[in-house]
């Protein structure tokens, strides 16, 4: 199947779902991402801001460049001219060096909260009281440069389909709390960014606003 058939499979899944595709293009070479980009998607994730950078001078001005993987503060400033959404917020450091990099740039940078919902050692994210202490903190609302869209979380790497399920859903069960209580002036919940390849449909049918998907459009990564 060519990119642009995987495309097009993966975008009428979405159709009427109100969940939008963002095309993980990491270790994927720019040429593939032209493809992509001509099939007419234009929103490309990446997990390295080196990797993002490189791929963001080369192709047309008009895509959509979303970080989506874990973020050094010392790497912010390379992609705070052009990156339009941050997934993987995961300290207070962090989003203030982001805010301080897009004030330089005159912009104000999108950024979702990555949140631990898996039952795995190795992924990164806030706990729920660590997310909700973020969002609670007088220091955040000071925060003129970024905005704080949504949530982002990872299930666990597992076959086991229900597990998947259940962390989805608590995470969207979290989402909708912090929607119904009170938020900064610089936060909104309105992007939940949940599900790639192999876990998409589900995160869908839990409500993801957001899926990140890779190897089902580009094949898989060495
Ligand atoms: C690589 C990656 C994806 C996409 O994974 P696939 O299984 O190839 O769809 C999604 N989210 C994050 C954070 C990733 O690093």
């Amino acid at each position: 199947m060519s990119i642009a058939e995987n495309i097009r499979t993966v975008t009428q899944r979405l159709e009427g779902t109100g969940c939008r595709l963002i095309a993980v293009t990491k270790t994927k070479p720019a040429a593939m991402l032209l493809e992509a980009y001509q099939a007419g998607c234009k929103t490309f994730g990446e997990n390295r801001v080196q990797e993002m950078v490189e791929k963001y001078e080369q192709l047309p001005k008009d895509i959509d460049w979303h970080l989506i993987g874990h973020l050094q503060t010392n790497k912010v400033k390379y992609m705070a001219p052009f990156v339009r959404l941050v997934h993987s917020v995961d300290s207070f450091k962090l989003l203030q060096e982001i805010d301080r990099q897009a004030a330089k740039n005159s912009r104000v940078i999108e950024c979702l909260l990555q949140i631990y919902i898996a039952r795995e050692e190795t992924k990164f994210g806030l706990s729920f009281d660590e997310a909700r202490e973020l969002l609670a903190a007088p220091e955040t609302a000071g925060l003129a440069h970024v905005r704080i869209v949504g949530l982002m979380g990872m299930a666990t790497f597992t076959d086991d389909r229900e597990q998947i399920r259940a962390e989805f859903r608590s995470l969207k069960q979290f989402f909708d709390s912090l929607k119904k209580g009170s938020l900064p002036a610089n936060a909104e919940m309105r992007e939940l960014s949940m599900g790639m390849s192999g876990d998409y449909d589900i995160a869908v049918q839990e409500g993801s606003t957001l899926v990140r998907v890779g190897s089902s459009i580009f094949g898989s990564r060495q």
